[in-house]
């Protein structure tokens, strides 16, 4: 009972700058808190041990050793290259898979960028990882492996640098609503908000630290984004939005109420997953004082 009533007074907190302002809070009631975790995560295919690989993964990249074993069950050995140009990537057309192992798996990283604080590295390598799992799992179901798939969307001309504002932006909502990518970022925010333990003294606070997850960070931004297209009136920003999805995804819109269709789809999309992990996540961490409790709860 007390559970149920904490609960309820902290989901209306979770996402409120983008949920409350936008009345959706509606979507929050059809959360199911008693499914456990860790099978919600399975059901996305997000894989169980992250965490501890990734730790060993930090270790050797600490010390510069650029090749070990690890002999798992799925990874028999880890390859590591040194890149200026990334953060941290899964090299999906050199690593190999023999005999139901990777062999090596490569991964391509900027040691400089990546070694600033270690929380942030070991959850942006649980983030690479989701991709080299998803790859090997494809890969040993004889499924598309992940390259033809992120080919297939298009994922080149949307990770591509550009100067222009709104095509930046669509490529960012491209990006985010892609669901390989979706799977990543779930993995990579678990591992941010698991690894932590707070004990917080007001709501704010809670609130303020969700919001210090670039995870969720960057998800709010693209959902409001996405809000501010479906919005727009303006004739001129519609026809450059019309014309380059139809040049980056090839597609053929020929008018901006299939784009808004096109884009609320997406945000449906990128709410129902991260309706559902979010507050399991958090709720699976966080520890509350007492006084906290609504005023009306006895
Ligand atoms: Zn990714």
């Amino acid at each position: 009972m007390l559970k149920t009533k904490y609960k309820d007074y902290i989901k209306s907190h979770l996402f409120i700058e983008y949920y409350f302002k936008k009345k959706r809070l509606y979507l929050l009631e059809e959360l199911n808190y008693y499914k456990n975790i860790n099978q919600l995560l399975e059901n996305f295919g997000i894989f169980k041990n992250a965490d501890s690989i990734a730790n060993i993964i930090y270790k050797n990249i600490l010390n510069d050793n650029l090749e070990f074993n690890l002999n798992n069950d799925w990874i028999d050995n880890i390859k590591f290259m040194y890149n200026n140009t990334i953060i941290a990537a899964y090299d999906t057309k050199n690593s190999k898979i023999i005999n139901n192992k990777f062999n090596p798996l490569i991964l391509h990283i900027n040691k400089e960028k990546l070694l600033n604080d270690e929380n942030s590295v070991i959850s942006i390598i649980v983030h690479e990882l989701q991709h080299a799992y998803e790859d090997y799992n494809r890969q040993i179901k004889n499924k598309e492996n992940l390259m033809t798939s992120l080919l297939k969307n298009n994922y080149l001309k949307i990770t591509k640098y550009t100067d222009d504002e709104i095509k930046k932006q669509i490529n960012y909502i491209l990006y985010f609503s892609n669901k390989i990518e979706q799977n990543a970022f779930i993995a990579q925010l678990v591992k941010q908000i698991n690894n932590e333990k707070y004990n917080f003294n007001s709501i704010e606070e809670i609130y303020n630290y969700i919001k210090t997850k670039s995870v969720f960070k960057n998800y709010i931004k693209v959902l409001n984004w996405i809000d501010l297209y479906i919005n727009c009136n303006d004739l001129d920003i519609q026809n450059n939005i019309i014309n380059y999805l139809n040049n980056i995804i090839n597609n053929n819109f020929n008018t901006y109420n299939q784009v808004i269709k096109f884009l609320n789809n997406k945000k449906e999309k990128m709410l129902n997953k991260f309706n559902k992990i979010i507050p399991k996540i958090i709720y699976n961490n966080i520890s509350i004082s007492e006084f906290l409790l609504p005023s009306d709860f006895i």
